[in-house]
Order: structure tokens, then sequence, then C-alpha cells
């Protein structure tokens, strides 16, 4: 029994596995469990992802990059990587980060992620989007108004620049690393809101560019894995407490308002609902991506994609005529530095 805080004691339930106090109910399972197995379980569950994620070719090195941001989700995947894979001699596991340059809240998660990579003794690298002859965030905020007053059609919202220029930050160090493979700490809601997202846009070409891309790699890419798909915001979050994990807890002063928070609220409540939700939607993409691959593997069009390119001014491997971050450069009117 426990004493709330009006004085009223109510029971906390116990562990199905032991007699610990419970820390989750998971709605979707029917399980209750205390830290340590709810830990048991999250580690369960990435593994079991990793299995069929990340298949290791035996007699070959892979080198793993994990972009981490000092958040939660990706400490959480660091830790556990390490845990599954860093006594093997065949991978290296190098942490990522990219600076997009907001002040007031990258610097003191940047420092985050290094606390974790000095704890767990994995080597961190940096890019800056300066480095990468992007404009720091900051910058972009300010610059806004002014692009949308030239052109009403640009992006209304941070997250849009910022979005694309990362996916290059990520491109780079993966390619500084010579990573042959990119871990990105996707949880399952962040999976959920994104299908979620790509129907309500109609958007069916993202939906089948969706990670994992174990099977459908792209030449000249370091293929995207996704280990935490599976695991909610929430346990990771209790993982990342019962490890007692350096985490940066502050969210980025451009995050709300952008259109993800409306999905966000949207799965959630849908899930509180509907336990189960969130999985269904994860399930459905997959299923998307299966009946793709089957119809090319049986000789039909399947949905064609144009062939990736590089992008004439930059490099960068894109499926359009230049890529998505030059457009961006040209809307924001950044000297063209990038080749
Ligand atoms: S919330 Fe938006 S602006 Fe902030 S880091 Fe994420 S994508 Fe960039
Ligand atoms: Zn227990
Ligand atoms: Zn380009």
């Amino acid at each position: 029994m426990v004493d709330g805080s009006d004085g009223v004691a109510f029971a906390v339930p116990s562990c199905d596995a032991c007699d610990r106090p419970a820390v989750v109910e998971q709605a979707y399972s029917g399980r209750i469990l205390c830290g340590k197995h709810l830990a048991k379980s999250v580690r369960k569950k990435i593994s079991k992802e990793l299995r069929q994620q990340l298949p290791l070719q035996k007699g070959a090195h892979t080198t793993v990059l994990v972009a981490v941001s000092g958040g939660k989700d990706s400490a959480v995947l660091l830790d556990v990587l390490v845990d599954l894979l860093g006594q093997r001699r065949d991978v290296t596991i190098v942490a990522g980060t990219v600076d997009e340059g907001i002040e007031g809240y990258r610097p003191p998660s940047i420092q985050c992620a290094q606390d974790l990579c000095d704890r767990l003794g994995v080597r961190h690298e940096v890019v800056t989007y300066p480095e990468l002859s992007f404009l720091e965030m900051d910058r972009v905020v300010k610059r806004l108004p002014s692009v949308l007053a030239k052109d009403k059609n640009a992006p209304r919202m941070a997250c849009a620049y910022c979005g694309v220029f990362r996916r290059q930050g990520i491109n780079h160090l993966a390619q500084r690393v010579g990573a042959d493979v990119v871990a990105l700490g996707h949880n399952l809601d962040d999976m959920a809101q994104t299908v979620l997202m790509n129907v309500t846009n109609g958007d069916l070409e993202r939906t089948l560019r969706l990670a994992p891309h174990t099977s459908t790699p792209v030449e000249g890419l370091a293929p995207r894995i996704v280990p935490l798909r599976w695991v909610p915001e929430q346990e990771i979050h209790l993982y990342a407490l019962h490890r007692s994990l350096p985490l940066h807890h502050e969210e980025c002063p451009n995050a709300r308002g952008a259109l993800r928070w409306r999905h966000r609220e949207m799965v959630a409540s849908m899930e509180a609902d509907v336990p189960g939700t969130r999985h269904g939607l994860v399930k459905m993409a997959d299923q998307v991506k299966a009946l793709r691959d089957r119809v090319v593997a049986s000789g039909g069009e399947g949905h064609q994609t144009p062939p990736p390119i590089p992008c004439p001014r930059c490099g960068s491997i894109t499926s359009g005529t230049q890529c998505k971050a030059c457009d961006m450069r040209d809307l924001l009117d950044i000297e063209d530095a990038a080749a």
C-alpha cells in the first residue's frame, strides 16, 4: 500500500513476473511489469528486431553509426546496442550527432550525448549545419518570414527544412566513419505517427521508403535500421530511468506547431481508446512494403520509383533532378558553397 498525496492509501499492483511493485501496465499486451522485468522485455524486443534488421555476415566487419541526440530514444538505442554487440570483434559502433544550431537546446543535449558515449566507451562524432553549408536553424527561423513573403508555397515550418538538412548530416557522418548501416532511435509512437502522416498525405512513396531498409537498400546510402520500432515511448523513458542514462529532457523550441504534434495527439488518443492502434499502423506499413516486394519478386512492375542519382549540385543521392536540400538552399537563399 502507498499513500497518495491526498492521504488516501492505494495499492500498487505487483509485477507479473516477481513481487516487486509494477512501474508499467501494458494495455496492448495485458502485462504488468516492474522496472527490472520491463527492462528485460525492452531488451528482448530490441534484440529480436536487431537480428531481423541487421543480419551480420560471417567473416565480414560491420560498422554501425548510431544517430544520437542526447534524448532518451537514442540513449536507450546506444546503451542496448553496446550491450548486445559491443563485445563483438566484427562490429564497430560509432555514435554521431548532427548539430542543427539551436541555441539553448542543442549544446546541452550534445553534452548529454557525449557523457553517454564516455560512459559506454563509444567514439562520438559531431557535424554542424554550417559545416555542410546549411544555415544554422536559429538563422533559418529568422529568415522564414521573408522566404514565405517571396514564395507562399515554401514550407512554413522550421522542421521541414531541418528534417531535410539533418538527413544529409547523418549521411555525411555515415560516410565520415565508413558506416555500413545507420541505426535510428525511432520508437513505436514515432513510427505510428509517421505512418499516419503518410496516409493523411496520401504519400505511398514515403511509406515504401520507411526504415528498416534491410531488404531494400538504396545504392550509395547506408541502410537505416530502427531497432526500437516496437517499443512504446513510455517504456523507452522508463528503461532510460531504470538505467540512469544521462538525458536531455528539453524539447526543441521549434517542435510545437509542427504537423507531427497533431498526429502525436491523434495516435495517443486512439491508442488510449483502442490499445494496439500503434502496432496496427506500423504493421500496416510493413504489409504494404511486403506486398510491393512480392509484386517485384514475381516479375511485376510493382510501384516504380525513379532510380536514385547524385544531385548535380552537391552530389547527394536523390530521386529528383536536384536534391531536396539544394531546393531548400535555394528557398533560403544560401550561397552555393554546397559543391
Ligand atoms: S523539432 Fe524541428 S527544428 Fe527542432 S530539431 Fe527537430 S526537426 Fe529540427
Ligand atoms: Zn518484476
Ligand atoms: Zn543537392
